[in-house]
């Protein structure tokens, strides 16, 4: 997920009221779209639209609700006209020749739509190459490239959704996946932080180093604290709060063992998902090797060999540490394609999407030109 300064709503973006994007970005800019003058409302970055961590706390069946009249209605009608233009842009033949030289890391979170995600993967299996984890990690050791077209499959924080309503598609349609897990809440029923965070600042809770903040802005400003002081406004926040954030079933140890022999790896997203470079040494170091070691003791024995980056936030002792541990790849969560052979395997890059994600905007994520636009709009 990304909110705040690294997590933008990727997935979400498109240009915004009033840009004309001014030219290609380089060898991978859209180079039909720079001549074509298009307008959205509102930029989805500030509205936490389809943020990483957006739909965990909603029912895992509740299907993507149509526009609704008045400005919402407005500005999703707005984005759907947006994404249609791209993607039947001249840059998309394009961009989509290009892409077939990259590697897709597609980054899920919790399937909130089951429907639309099936018509994802039935697409992916029509247009691309899925490969496994394992297939990437050997590609990195052998120093030899992965095939044309080839796509991962990968689900953060491990919302039990991916059990429940990805692996049956994933299995169906015979596609390798992975899924990064926070182990602190296997075999638990305690909501996510961000989750429990946004719930208690609409439920009257306060902390003081939130004083200001809007409740939907609540997030995003935790992310930004350091450390310690993150826990401290959460701690804040459940004495203050009128109500307790609702309890959400979470993973077991079985359902690791169980994704884990169906086709999906487990891999390591740290014990409680802070944001590590907001953290001490002392916590980079706990918040890893403690998930670490319950990943291994879970899968059998078995050691993680894959990472992926709380909020996509990239931190030097991390890597230092994976490494170490004997960490073969590691994700980011930027809205890139990655090379074909990964230049930094600790460092892949990964395209943001979810599973209400419309297919005009799904395939303009796949061949690069979503993310072309995001970045000429300033997204990071
Ligand atoms: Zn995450």
């Amino acid at each position: 997920m990304p909110e705040g300064p690294t997590h933008s709503t990727g997935a979400g973006a498109g240009p915004p009221t009033g840009t004309r994007p001014t030219g290609p970005d380089g060898a991978t800019g859209p180079a039909g779209a720079d001549r074509r003058r298009v307008t959205i409302g509102q930029d989805p970055r500030r509205t936490g639209h389809l943020h990483d961590h957006v739909g965990q706390t909603q029912a895992p069946t509740t299907p993507a609700t149509p526009a609704a009249p008045g400005p919402r209605g407005r500005l999703a009608d707005r984005r759907s006209t947006v994404d249609a233009l791209l993607r039947h842009s001249p840059a998309q033949p394009l961009f989509r020749l290009l892409a077939t030289r990259r590697l897709a890391v597609l980054a899920y979170h919790g399937i909130e739509d089951p429907r639309t995600f099936a018509l994802q993967m039935a697409r992916l299996v029509r247009i691309a190459r899925p490969v496994s984890l394992a297939r990437i990690e050997q590609a990195v050791h052998d120093g030899r490239p992965l095939p044309a077209r080839s796509v991962l499959v990968t689900f953060d924080d491990g919302d039990r959704t991916v059990l429940t309503e990805a692996l049956p598609v994933l299995t169906r349609l015979q596609i390798p996946a992975a899924a990064f897990v926070v182990t602190e809440h296997v075999d638990g029923d305690r909501p996510f932080w961000w989750a429990e965070a946004a719930f208690l600042a609409t439920h009257g809770g306060t902390a003081r180093s939130l004083v200001g903040c809007p409740p939907g802005a609540v997030v995003r400003r935790l992310k930004a604290l350091p450390d310690p002081d993150r826990r401290t406004a959460l701690a804040e926040l459940r004495e203050s709060a009128g109500a307790r954030a609702p309890r959400r079933e979470q993973l077991t140890r079985d359902d690791l063992l169980t994704l884990h022999r169906s086709g999906v790896a487990v891999g390591n997203h740290t014990a409680g998902h802070p944001c590590l470079d907001r953290c001490e040494d002392d916590t980079v170091q706990d918040e890893i090797t403690r998930s670490h070691d319950a990943l291994t003791s879970w899968l059998g024995g078995e050691a993680p060999t894959a990472f992926a980056y709380p909020n996509g936030n990239f931190d030097g002792r991390a890597d230092t540490l994976l490494r170490r541990l004997g960490y073969r790849v590691g994700f980011l969560f930027d809205h890139r394609h990655d090379r074909l052979l990964p230049g930094q395997p600790l460092r892949i890059s990964r395209l943001r999407v979810n599973s209400t994600t419309s297919r005009d905007r799904f395939d303009t994520i796949l061949s690069g030109l979503h993310p072309a636009v995001h970045r000429l709009r300033g997204g990071v």
